[in-house]
């Protein structure tokens, strides 16, 4: 688990547009922090920095005590879960889970042990032999949710993870991560422009308009304000 600290940070794109400005958040060791807000809003850009997708203008952002900008993307210990899975397609489920533990040369017992717990965790384990392409939109969501448990990181980052699933899996899913927060209490920040996701994830909601945060506060006090 680890703390996550944005002070001052800014990203301008090539070209000049200004995505994110002067961005500060503090958020705390296990806690759960959803971005909202209209699309083009910066919130992507905001876990793209933290995640070492994207260089950060100027300012800095902290897990734990690390300056990230100092910490190669592939040693960072974050996890991330994008809207269009990003599965291997070429790879059985259980590949797909074990990818990122072989990279990093993780023993091969541990690997087996990882890889079937987290297929316990989110019930696809009758689907540990199967391929992308055939699996459900849900199921699909499952596996990419799995890659990033599989490898316990510190902070976990979700980018619009459900925006491609139908209403009654979006529901659905929406419990189940809320769940897993519960059960690892690690570090979550959690990016959607949908409301009520907002409102029944967050700890606390991060309320962004034109790259700037606008409000953050939990989601009761949020509603209380006119
Ligand atoms: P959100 O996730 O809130 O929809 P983004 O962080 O993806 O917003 O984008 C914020 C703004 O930055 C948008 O106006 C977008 O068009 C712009 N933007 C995103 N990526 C790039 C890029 N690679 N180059 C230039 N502009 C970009
Ligand atoms: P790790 O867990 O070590 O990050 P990943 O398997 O998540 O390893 O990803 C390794 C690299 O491959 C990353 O740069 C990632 O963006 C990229 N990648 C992930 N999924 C796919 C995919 N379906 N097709 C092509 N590249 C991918």
């Amino acid at each position: 688990m680890a703390t996550v600290s944005f002070q001052q940070v800014n990203k301008q794109y090539p070209g000049g547009f200004q995505a994110v400005r002067d961005l500060n958040l503090e958020i705390a060791d296990g806690e759960f922090v959803v971005l909202v807000g209209p699309s083009g809003c910066g919130k992507s850009t905001t876990l793209r920095m933290l995640a070492g997708l994207e260089e950060i203008t100027s300012g800095e952002i902290r897990i734990g005590a690390r300056r990230v900008n100092e910490v190669e993307p592939g040693q960072r210990d974050i996890a991330m879960v994008f809207q269009n899975y990003a599965l291997y397609p070429h790879m059985t489920v259980r590949q797909n889970l074990a990818f990122g533990l072989k990279m990093r040369r993780t023993p091969k017992a541990e690997i087996a042990r990882r890889t079937g717990e987290t297929a316990e965790t989110l019930g696809i384990t009758a689907l540990l032999d199967r391929k992308p392409r055939e699996l459900s939109g849900g199921q699909r969501q499952r596996v990419a949710l799995g890659r990033a448990i599989v490898r316990q990181p510190q902070v976990f980052l979700f980018d619009e993870p459900l925006s491609n699933l139908d209403a009654k899996l979006r529901v659905q899913m929406r419990a189940e991560i809320a769940a897993l927060h519960q059960r690892l209490g690690t570090t979550m920040i959690y990016v959607t422009h949908d409301q009520v996701e907002a409102m029944t994830l967050g700890q606390r909601i991060v309320v962004m308009d034109g790259g700037v945060v606008q409000q953050a506060a939990a989601p009761l006090e949020l509603y209380r304000q006119p």
